[in-house]
């Protein structure tokens, strides 16, 4: 009866990859299931509806006591380079339930986070806490608001069990949706196998889940390496737009959709700084904000070493095509981000000179420590808190530059402004609110400020005149640190 109101739709395919990349098992059932959240839109946007579920059964369902019908539990299997190094990993703390397909035919994984330990824990409790996940949640529903590619979160329930850290916290389960979760690590999993009927299986998989279109290709692996570089540039660009800083793009945290995954000590980037890092554990700052397209590149690199057999059986013409096609990266970025910064900047038409003028704000925004997304939104006079460094002469220089620019050619200024705002957040999640908002639920019980910044995030580049509060950079001496989500 349940199963009809709700509407799921599971058709489970991933569990039909060979053994060896996947394993059948079920979460752990949890003590005393509670709603933290729960993404009601989302649910509708996938065709699934709750609205006359009781909440203990929307939290047996989503803290895994009560699988839907037609799930069929599985961790996934894959491996990684972690910060460099190869790691055999698997979900640790992960269920899939299975692959739930919305009215107008999207296949999208509904997947379970701290459901419980799976073969691949190594040791660690396969659980999460309150406090990761609701940032998890938190982050990812702003990067779908500010129109970035990424999973998404449906749900947080509290399991009413503690989990053991450095101290006891709340234990929570995540569902988060995806277009699919297979990574960059997926490939390097299946590469080790060292049998090329598991790495064909996975790229047909692959192609016909995600890129169809590649089915009758000549050169099926070759293309999805272009397909997937493509798509890799695209998000970088997305994540530098915004000043997002991913934190840990491990080749295992790097998705062959495109889809941003795994949002552990992300965070978003105040006073532009290209070296900004926030995570803890990158001492060496390898995913700095300005790192992030080379290391972009480098994970393609890996992916490129999986394919290699799958292009031609002849290794060195394979090792050849595959770098001819990595060595468009440079270019492909770099126009790219051109054309993303141009249109934050609302600059028409091309200009020998527009790339000076943008290094030119950004040096100046560095060497001021401006706030990065402040600047765009003083340029959008969006701006609702009075900074004085926009009253610096160099700036004013600058400016005067720029709208000169900005006439180039009679371009109309309304067309600009209308560009500008489609390419810059009014608002980001800042890190002080999302620190504070999470405190307050995790240790207060009060879900208030989290629902409040959802409600103004779910509108980043609207207009609203009651922000000023999110658009404070809060200019503490302290430096803001992350930590990976446990
Ligand atoms: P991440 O840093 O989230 O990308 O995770 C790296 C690896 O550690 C993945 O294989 C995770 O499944 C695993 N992992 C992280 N936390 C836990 C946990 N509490 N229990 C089991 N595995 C975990
Ligand atoms: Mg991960």
């Amino acid at each position: 009866m349940l199963e009809k109101k709700i509407g799921w739709k599971f058709d489970n395919t991933y569990s039909k990859l060979p053994n060896y990349m996947l394993s059948k098992i079920n979460p752990t059932p949890v003590k005393n299931p509670e709603i933290v959240i729960f993404n009601h839109d989302l649910a509708k946007d996938i065709d699934l509806d709750f609205s006359k579920i009781r909440k203990a059964d929307i939290a047996a369902i989503f803290s895994g006591n009560k699988l839907p019908k037609g799930s069929e539990a599985i961790s996934q299997a894959y491996a990684g380079h972690q910060f460099g190094h190869f790691t055999i990993l698997g979900d640790g703390r992960v269920h899939m339930v299975g692959e739930h397909i919305t009215k107008n035919k999207k296949r999208i994984d509904i997947q379970f986070k701290g459901s419980g330990q799976t073969p691949y824990s190594r040791n660690a409790d396969g659980r999460a806490a309150l406090g990761p996940m609701l940032r998890e949640y938190l982050i990812s529903e702003s990067m779908y608001n500010l129109r970035v590619p990424t999973t998404r979160s449906l749900a947080v329930i509290k399991t009413g069990e503690d989990v053991i850290r450095e101290k006891n916290l709340k234990g929570a389960v995540l569902t988060r949706i995806a277009s699919s979760h297979i990574r960059v690590g997926t490939f390097q999993y299946a590469l080790i196998s060292k049998d090329q009927k598991i790495l064909k299986a996975l790229l047909d998989y692959t192609i016909n889940r995600h890129y169809p279109e590649l089915k009758h290709s000549e050169s099926p692996a070759l293309d999805l390496l272009k397909i997937v570089l493509d798509k890799q540039v695209e998000l970088v660009c997305d994540w530098m737009r915004v000043g997002f800083i991913h934190g840990v793009m491990n080749t295992d945290n790097m998705t062959i959709s495109g889809e941003t995954i795994d949002y552990g000590p992300c965070a978003f980037m105040d006073n532009y700084d290209p070296n900004t890092v926030f995570s803890s554990i990158d001492k060496l700052g390898r995913y700095s904000y300005f790192n992030q397209p080379r290391i972009t590149k480098w994970n393609l690199e890996r992916f490129a070493e999986c394919l290699l057999p799958l292009i031609d059986i002849d290794s060195k013409k394979s090792v050849e095509v595959a770098s001819n096609v990595l060595k468009e990266f440079p270019n492909k970025y770099k126009n790219q981000w051109l054309k993303m910064m141009k249109n934050k900047l609302g600059l028409f038409e091309e200009d020998s000179n527009d790339e000076e003028l943008i290094v030119e704000l950004l040096a100046w925004m560095h060497k001021n420590k401006a706030d990065y997304t402040n600047t765009f939104c003083y340029l959008m006079n969006k701006l609702e808190i009075n900074d004085k460094i926009y009253k610096d002469q160099e700036f004013l220089n600058w400016e005067e530059k720029w709208k000169v620019r900005l006439k180039y050619k009679n371009q109309s200024l309304e067309k600009s402004l209308l560009i500008m705002k489609e390419s810059n957040p009014i608002i980001i999640p800042r890190n002080h609110v999302v620190e504070e908002s999470i405190n307050h639920a995790a240790e207060k019980n009060d879900m208030s400020k989290i629902f409040q910044l959802l409600n103004v995030i779910k509108n980043p580049i609207k207009y609203n005149s009651d922000i000023s509060d999110y658009q404070k950079n809060p200019i503490s001496k302290k430096k803001y640190v992350t930590y990976c989500g446990t």
